[in-house]
């Protein structure tokens, strides 16, 4: 039915860059067959889902949007697909992107762009436009994002679906095409709160191949969905940001955001004001550690290894063939931030750069930590602005980085933010966001199922 859904819609939407029929058919068979043969199941068995274009997939093509990996067709899955297959999932197929995940609209994407399937004129989010998109056509029930400033959150957000960016280190980055590999952070995308924490219960966990996962069990985020969805949040204690709840948002989204700052007191939830102070300075600090560490590892795609290579003729040199390889292959978003992240770390501006972004970094975890302190989990509108028309912010780089202003905190942080429905506006869904500590994920998702 999915895959029919997909046939009819996805002309329009475009939420998928390659849809794998003959191997969605195939694990849903062998699902069938276990079933019959009464063998035991995983906890997801036949469930479809669609995976960013991020994330390696055996045998299947992995372009993480950029012409640059265009028919490159990894010989390895990444651990999220290898635990997502374990589970008994279907992987439909694999969602469009911003290209390497570096914006906010997924019109970066080298393959054309995503539209939102609640008005097609406009943008589904970024980068992980299409596995939000696809949820919202009901093309696919799931789907796998991931999130290095919002990039699960703020498709969550305009695409009126569930997006959860996890505690940093609490999912696996090993497979997963790496942007800024401090930051980044696969994720569960679903339409309801209780779907996602399923999702992240089951990709979730400690991976001995990537070296920054956290040696401990998830948290029982699924415990903690059902316990909110009964709607008690009596002794909960909620902090709303003081820097990100007013200023800097569409009157449309303050106006939601505050019905439901009523609608979670109703429930139960005392509700005070905290302040933040250096939650202004998030953005700043991103654009320079993002970039710097996209310099580095964006490095690897040298036209030898894998994916496209321009000018081998056998007359030229390896830089020729690298630095062209490199100027077909890479979009000017991606261009972009290389050249900011080479600078930032040159030496003579690393201090006054790089350094000084990692200490504000230091500033904001401070900020977290003291908030922390007085509450059980800040909440804030996820995106200053509900879904943007195609075109209007692609001409202003800053423009588009806005859409993350909300978001980008608790990347700095590694603690983890989900984006759950909260209102219209305009006609348009509107998202909030709820922040917890590292490690205490089931927090948000007890917060966020009882708004739904
Ligand atoms: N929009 C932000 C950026 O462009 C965040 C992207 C992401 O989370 N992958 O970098």
């Amino acid at each position: 039915a999915h895959l029919d859904r997909i046939a009819a819609v996805d002309d329009r939407v475009h939420a998928f860059l390659h849809v794998d029929t003959e191997g969605a058919l195939a694990a849903a068979r062998v699902v069938d067959e276990r079933r019959a043969a009464g063998e035991e199941l995983g906890p997801l068995a036949g469930v479809p889902v669609a995976v960013k274009d991020v994330l390696t997939t055996k045998g299947v093509p992995t372009t993480v949007g950029s012409k640059i990996l265009e028919g490159w067709r990894p010989p390895y899955d990444s651990t999220i697909v290898e635990r997502l297959r374990a589970a008994g999932t279907v992987m439909l197929g694999k969602t469009n992107m911003d290209e390497f995940a570096m914006g906010s609209s997924t019109e970066y994407s080298a393959y054309g762009p995503t539209r939102n399937p609640w008005d097609l004129e406009r943008i589904p989010g970024g980068s992980g436009g299409g596995s939000a998109a696809a949820l919202a056509a009901y093309e696919a029930p799931l789907s796998i994002g991931s999130d290095t400033g919002g990039s699960i959150r703020q498709p969550g957000a305009v695409t009126g679906t569930v997006g959860a960016k996890p505690t940093y280190g609490g999912t696996s980055r090993y497979g997963l095409v790496a942007f800024s590999s401090s930051l980044d952070t696969p994720g569960p995308c679903a339409r309801t709160v209780l779907d996602a924490a399923l999702l992240h219960a089951v990709i979730g966990g400690h991976d001995p191949r990537d070296s920054t996962s956290i040696p401990q069990p998830v948290p029982d985020v699924v415990a903690a969905a059902k316990r909110g969805a009964t709607g008690d949040l009596t002794g909960v204690k909620l902090g709303v940001v003081t820097e990100f709840s007013g200023d800097g948002a569409e009157p449309g989204v303050v106006a939601a955001f505050r019905d439901s700052v009523e609608a979670l007191t109703k429930l139960g939830a005392e509700i005070v004001e905290v302040s933040c102070p250096h939650f202004q300075y998030a953005l700043p600090a991103y654009y320079l550690i993002a970039p710097s560490e996209c310099s580095s590892n964006l490095a690897r795609f040298d036209g030898v290894r894998f994916g496209l290579r321009v000018g081998d003729d056998g007359n030229r040199s390896l830089e020729e063939v690298m630095s062209l390889t490199r100027d077909a292959g890479f979009g000017p978003e991606v261009k972009r931030r290389i050249m900011l992240g080479t600078y930032a770390l040159s030496s003579g501006y690393y201090d006054a750069y790089y350094g000084q972004a990692q200490k504000v970094r230091t500033l904001i975890t401070r900020d977290f930590t003291a908030a922390f302190e007085q509450v059980d989990a800040l909440i804030s509108p996820t995106t200053p602005f509900v879904a943007f028309p195609m075109g209007s912010r692609t001409s202003d780089p800053y423009q588009m980085y806005l859409a993350d202003l909300f978001t980008i905190p608790s990347n700095l942080y590694g603690g983890p933010g989900i984006s759950v429905p909260c209102g219209l506006s305009e006609g348009l869904p509107v998202g909030l966001q709820v922040m917890a500590p590292t490690m205490a994920d089931d927090r948000m998702y007890r917060v966020a199922a009882a708004l739904e």
